[in-house]
């Protein structure tokens, strides 16, 4: 079932208007331009992380917004009818919850503290928690090499609590996104930045990075990227994300994403985890 969001804060506000707003609903995408009436859809993006969410003048790029426009659009809402929102990584959970976004597509780990507060669907990709070192270090090779070394990771991100976790006593500077981290790093004041092996080579393949940084390539976690709803009065249903997903998978068109978001990057993805199988929707 589609609500609009005019919908369902009328719904909210007078029980007598449930019936008619849920009239015309239908859980079919092929409706899904009808459906959205011509609203726009409110996806939360990184704007700073290359390959995955990434603003360039306005121009948005990377494998989250490939998959988000297509997911987008089976739900019935066109490009031009998408709002690019920055999501960072501490106020993800926030902005659904204040009905900020509809949807987050931003390397968003699915995991069962974030439940509590969000729904997800997916996941649509697998990633694992990896080093950014200089391109000359040849002593961090894993965590267990993080003893008295400073490390930069990010307010809110599964990536800062799990070195915590591994490290314990490790000496953390955090910061608001991956891009700071680096530069933090060019200045000396780090010796590894740490968050999902696809985000650093993303971040290291830049022209304006290339050559000075290197992934360990030794990683520590599994991240499986969902896709962020609002627990309540979502817009959009898990079921048609998923369904979405599927079929982009199906067709080719996630392949061909993946590819060419990665392109120029040190990296290969997991096969053995991707493309993954949708969770069951909460
Ligand atoms: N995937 C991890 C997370 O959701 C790290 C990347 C990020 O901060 O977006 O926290």
């Amino acid at each position: 079932m589609r609500k609009t969001r005019y919908a369902a804060a009328a719904m909210a506000a007078a029980a007598a208007l449930t019936l008619s707003a849920c009239g015309g609903d239908s859980g079919s995408s092929a409706e899904g331009s009808e459906g959205a009436g011509g609203e726009n859809i409110r996806i939360g993006i990184k704007f700073d992380q290359p390959g995955l969410g990434f603003d360039e003048g306005g121009s948005k790029s990377g494998f989250d917004v490939d998959v988000a426009t297509y997911v987008a659009n089976e739900l019935g809402y066109g490009e031009d009818q998408i709002e690019w929102i920055e999501t960072p990584s501490a106020q993800r959970e926030n902005m659904l919850e204040n009905d900020q976004v509809d949807m987050i597509f931003a390397t968003y780990s699915i995991t069962d503290s974030r439940k509590e507060k969000v729904a997800f669907a997916g996941p649509y990709f697998v990633a694992g928690q990896d080093l950014l070192v200089r391109a000359d270090n040849d002593d961090i090779k894993g965590p267990e090499d993080l003893g008295g070394k400073n490390l930069c990771s990010v307010t809110g991100s599964t990536s800062a609590q799990k070195i915590a976790d591994v490290v314990p006593g490790v000496n953390l500077m955090e910061q608001p996104s991956y891009a700071e981290c680096v530069t933090a790093m060019q200045g000396g004041q780090i010796d590894a930045v740490t968050t999902d092996d696809i985000i650093l080579a993303g971040l290291a393949s830049t022209a304006a990075n290339k050559g000075q940084f290197k992934v360990v390539g030794n990683t520590f976690s599994e991240e499986k990227y969902g896709v962020g709803l609002q627990k309540e009065g979502s817009i959009v249903t898990c079921e048609d994300i998923n369904a979405a997903i599927q079929k982009m998978v199906d067709d080719g068109a996630w392949e061909e994403a993946i590819k060419k978001n990665t392109e120029g990057a040190d990296y290969t993805y997991n096969a053995e985890m991707n493309p993954p199988a949708a969770d069951a929707c909460a």
